[in-house]
């Protein structure tokens, strides 16, 4: 039986992959990878490798989430270095926990190889700070594809009241909704917010607005995209740096 790393790829630009990530790469006898990671890692692999494409996009997959678990077991079944390639790090928003939950109770060997979150990265890029001194003490990262209005929703939005930087995965399909909770819970609509497609790659594109604007700011922006709401957002007038 093989091994499987669960394997963060970092949010775009190449040169985020960790060392670690690249020598599993480069030792894979197959790699299982997602549309978030770029495409460049997998010409560092070996001759021979197999590629076996799983897709994700925001949440929703080209195979359902169990289908794949069953992919990652059965290539252990029969490869030796199985590398399930993930956007980010694998478990935030990445499913690496179930994926690996899954193999644990088969048996399977595994190790997990933190990436670069593009929840931190991306706004990085874009010359946004999560925490500053004296703007932002704190960060939470949520998840934006459940609608707020959601009977079963698990979101706390009432809790997020005093929270200095919120940054939102997978929201921009309820970019609208979002933003309309955060006035509603008390935020002033001209609170800064950027949405940022794309991050740390040349496509990249940033759209600084307000709770208010936002939504017809950022019209047409494409996938993927993240969003981020607090007054760091405004450091980005002082800290733009990545030119594509
Ligand atoms: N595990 C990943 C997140 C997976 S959820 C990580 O740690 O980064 C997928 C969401 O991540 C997308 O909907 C988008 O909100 C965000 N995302 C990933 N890569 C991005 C990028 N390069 N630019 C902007 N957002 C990105």
């Amino acid at each position: 039986m093989g091994k499987v790393y669960l394997t963060g790829a970092g949010p775009g630009d190449m040169e985020l992959l960790t060392i670690k990530a690249l020598r599993v790469v480069k030792e894979a006898d197959i790699i299982i990878y997602d549309r978030l990671a770029n495409p460049k890692i997998l010409k560092e692999a070996k001759n021979g490798c197999e590629f076996v494409y799983v897709g994700k996009e925001d949440g929703r997959h080209t195979l359902p989430q169990d289908e794949i678990n069953e992919t990652i077991y059965q290539s252990a079944l029969r490869k030796d270095v199985v590398v399930r390639l993930k956007g980010g790090d694998p478990f935030v928003f990445g499913r690496g926990g179930e994926e690996g939950s899954y193999l644990k109770k088969r048996g399977i060997e595994f190790e997990i190889i933190p990436g670069v979150t593009s929840a931190v990265s991306v706004p990085a890029y874009a010359g946004i700070p999560v925490t500053h001194r004296g703007v932002a003490v704190s960060f939470k990262v949520i998840t934006g594809h459940e609608a707020p209005n959601k009977k079963s929703s698990q979101i706390d939005w009432e809790s997020l009241k005093g929270d200095n930087t919120i940054i939102f995965l997978m929201g921009l399909h309820n970019l609208s909704k979002i933003s309309k909770k955060l006035i509603e819970i008390g935020k002033p609509k001209d609170f800064p917010i950027a949405v940022i497609s794309r991050g740390t790659t040349k496509d990249q594109k940033v759209v600084i607005s307000t709770l208010e604007g936002v939504v017809d700011a950022a019209k047409g922006i494409p996938t993927p995209a993240l969003i981020v709401v607090g007054e760091v957002v405004k450091l980005r007038e002082e800290l733009d740096w990545f030119k594509v």
